[in-house]
């Protein structure tokens, strides 16, 4: 089965679009949160990946903009784009947002935004919480987001290993491994170009690639509809 791995949209749709153009043929698309927050198109976001089928978990900023809960937690641009999205979200399309899941077993993989110690919050960086996360690994494969960094990292012992994926290079999986293919909508990674990855589960490989779109485009959008300037300025520098 060929997967497109996707993360942390971040209601950056003009990003969306130009990934999914360059996306080949493949049997599904799972997407490991915080589709909202941020950027200026939350409810087209959310439509497009409807509409083509995703697979969807839910990250830190859906289930703010869902329930206004853990706004506390937010830098100040982030909980003002936050209010900002639950405003303009509908009602259905907020209950949606609430009813994502946490964690969703699918294709022989386990998908969440987080880590399996805290699906939501926990960003993995490192090999110590990676081998938290490796270690609760019910499946051979797990898919990640949250850090906006493209990354694997692998079980090594009573550890674990990572690996830095470069765009355009297939790397095979171990024995058990965490995926995460970065953001499409915010990279923080110093490139600006979205960030995705297309996993084999079948020659358990997966390619890390890169996608030019309009930033220029986002970033009007974004002084538009009124969120905070510097969530436009952020996505030249992709950081
Ligand atoms: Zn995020």
């Amino acid at each position: 089965m060929r997967v497109i791995l996707l993360s942390d949209v971040h209601a950056n749709l003009v990003a969306l679009e130009a990934v999914l153009a360059a996306v080949p043929p493949h049997d599904a698309v799972w997407v490991m949160g915080d589709t909202v927050g941020y950027g200026p198109d939350p409810s087209d976001t959310l439509a497009l990946l409807r509409e083509r089928g995703a697979t969807v978990v839910a990250g830190n900023h859906d289930l703010a903009v869902a329930t206004g809960e853990g706004l506390g937690a937010f830098n100040p641009a982030a909980a003002a784009a936050a209010k900002l999205h639950r405003a303009w979200l509908s009602p259905e399309e907020r209950d949606a947002l609430a009813a994502l899941p946490l964690v969703l077993r699918t294709g022989g993989a386990t998908c969440f935004h987080g880590s399996l110690r805290d699906p939501v919050w926990e960003y993995v960086f490192d090999v110590r919480s990676a081998a938290a996360t490796l270690e609760r690994a019910e499946t051979d494969l797990c898919c990640n987001g949250h850090t906006h960094v493209p990354a694997i990292f692998e079980r090594a012992g009573a550890g674990a290993r990572l690996v830095r994926p470069r765009a355009d290079e297939t790397y095979p999986l171990g024995a058990t491994a965490l995926v995460n293919p970065g953001s499409v909508g915010q990279p923080r990674d110093g490139d600006a170009r979205a960030s995705w990855a297309m996993l084999d589960t079948d020659a358990r490989t997966v390619e890390f690639r890169r996608t030019a779109y309009d930033v220029a485009e986002t970033q009007g959008r974004i002084r538009d509809r009124g969120l905070p300037g510097f969530l436009a300025d952020r996505l030249a520098a992709g950081l």
